[in-house]
């Protein structure tokens, strides 16, 4: 299982500083979970060994040695300071650490990139993993509990393996799809407007659910915000979900064994303890589960759109996609404002006949990066055959189309690409403009445009026909233009 490094990591990329700020972190979320333990006496929060385990899962590098005794000295340092005994904290630090190193052993037994979430049974095994990262805790438990406190083996096990398992369920998902935030370039849909209410909906649903659990009680409470967990976990992002699961279930951890919720029972006895806060964690695995799935979900969907919209080499828009979206901006706005360019490249197939196609593949790559940069927020590109492109210019004169046609072509002609050996390639395009006015769709501006690229071609090439104009054009030679600007619309 490997975790590729993100794009933005706040933590540090040299090896020791790496390794004494997880020891930091650890001793700072061990102070959280002895003061917890303190404020509310059966809360049992402890997130520093989900700390620990998620650091070393999406930091791989970071599990050596100077690690382990950095984090070995934290946990000791908040026990001892909060007034702990040496031989019993090293016990139980000593299980903490079992815990640990069993995940990061069963991290290894794991598929690929399972920590990426991006299919829908990375979240099972991660599942798996924590859940044998408690058994081993709970086995280690099994000799500290008699140990320490006297309890059976049997209840020691019970103790430790739910309550590890619990603090794993709640903050190691927080940890590890706070790490897929970081990455993922592609999930911009959870940032668009209309999900905005969505959101604000799921929340107070959320709030809504916790008060009713408080106002209602029984003993199916427990599980009241399950539906608006997962109703979160469908609309945010997976790292929000994660934490608003985390501050429900750290809440459920909390106001539960406090008498705070009205179930109708205490929970006082161990084994109570125990089966609640295994129930704490189970509500804990299913929005987790399906921000996953979700997440998997999107970037399936987000690749399946490119693929289906656009155009691999030049990265513009394909035919189909030009036209859906000349469509839509027709239907929208102003046709009489609408302009078409049609662009073919001069003799192309010379140019790959003489540098090879390879070198006829950059050629087409450098126009898409250009019409890519130069068209404006309202205009569309793409590559709508061999080398053949098209723009769609909204809200422009025929006259600005004309300039902007313009100015491609003169930027086009001083462009220069590497070809076989240390030779150059320089190339011109030919332009053709049609504006929408004088026809009933999309197809027939198209055609139009295409005439007129045609009349360049047959007038000489590297030059600007535009169907309004084109009576004059046969006398007109090409004008160069000043000022090589890139933005066409
Ligand atoms: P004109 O100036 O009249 O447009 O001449 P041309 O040579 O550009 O036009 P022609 O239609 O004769 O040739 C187009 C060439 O484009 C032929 C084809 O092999 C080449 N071509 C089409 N798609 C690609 C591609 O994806 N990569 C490369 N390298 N060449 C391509
Ligand atoms: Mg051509
Ligand atoms: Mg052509």
């Amino acid at each position: 299982m490997t975790a590729p490094r993100s794009k933005w990591d706040p933590l540090p990329t040299n090896p020791t500083l790496l390794s004494l700020c997880i020891g930091v972190l650890v001793l700072g979320a061990c102070f959280v979970g002895i003061h917890t333990r303190l404020l509310f006496s059966l809360a049992s929060l402890w997130p520093a060994n989900a700390l620990l385990l998620s650091l070393l899962l999406i930091r791989p590098e970071a599990n050596r040695p100077l690690t382990w005794i950095v984090a070995t000295a934290a946990y000791m340092t908040a026990d001892l300071l909060t007034g702990g005994a040496f031989g019993a904290s090293a016990i139980l630090n000593g299980t903490n650490l079992v815990g640990v190193a069993a995940g990061l052993l069963v991290s290894k037994l794991l598929p690929c990139n399972v920590l990426l979430l991006r299919r829908p049974m990375d979240t099972i095994y991660i599942m798996l993993m924590l859940a044998a990262a408690s058994a081993a805790a709970g086995l280690a438990g099994m000799v500290a509990g008699p140990m320490l406190f006297g309890m059976s083996g049997v209840r020691a096990l019970d103790l430790w393996l739910t309550t590890e398992f619990v603090n794993y369920a709640i903050f190691v998902p927080l940890i590890i799809t706070l790490n897929v935030g970081y990455r993922a370039d592609s999930m911009t849909v959870y940032g668009h407007r209309g999900i905005a209410w969505r959101q604000g909906a799921a929340i107070a649903t959320l709030l809504a659910s916790v008060g009713f659990m408080h106002v209602s009680g029984g003993p199916g409470a427990i599980a009241f915000s399950i539906p608006a967990l997962l109703w979160c976990a469908v609309c945010f992002r997976p790292a929000t979900a994660s934490a608003l699961t985390m501050a429900t279930a750290v809440w459920l951890l909390i106001a539960g064994p406090a008498g705070q919720i009205p179930f109708g029972f205490v929970l006082s006895e161990v084994g109570d303890l125990s089966s609640y806060r295994l129930g704490v964690a189970m509500i804990a695995i299913g929005p987790f589960a399906v921000a996953g799935l979700n997440a998997a979900w999107r970037v399936s969907n987000e690749a399946l759109e490119v693929a289906a919209t656009r155009d691999e080499l030049s990265s513009l828009l394909n035919r189909r996609a030009f036209m859906d979206r000349g469509r839509k901006a027709l239907a929208r706005g102003n046709a009489s404002q609408f302009c078409v360019l049609m662009i073919d490249i001069d003799h192309f197939k010379a140019i790959n006949d003489f540098h090879g196609h390879p070198a006829g593949d950059a050629v087409i790559r450098a126009i898409g990066a250009l019409l890519n940069s130069s068209v404006g927020p309202d205009d569309f590109a793409a590559r709508i055959g061999g080398e053949e492109f098209a723009i769609g210019l909204q809200a422009v004169t025929p006259a600005a189309a004309e300039a902007a046609a313009e100015r491609i072509r003169h930027v086009v002609s001083q462009m220069v690409v590497p070809g076989c050996g240390d030779a150059d390639i320089r190339f011109t395009v030919s332009i053709g403009v049609a504006d929408h006015q004088n026809h009933a769709e999309l197809g027939a501006t198209l055609s139009a445009a295409d005439a007129a690229l045609y009349v360049a071609k047959r007038n000489g090439r590297n030059r600007v026909v535009a169907t309004f104009s084109m009576a004059t054009e046969a006398e007109q030679a090409p004008a160069e233009l000043a000022e090589p600007v890139m933005r066409v619309g």
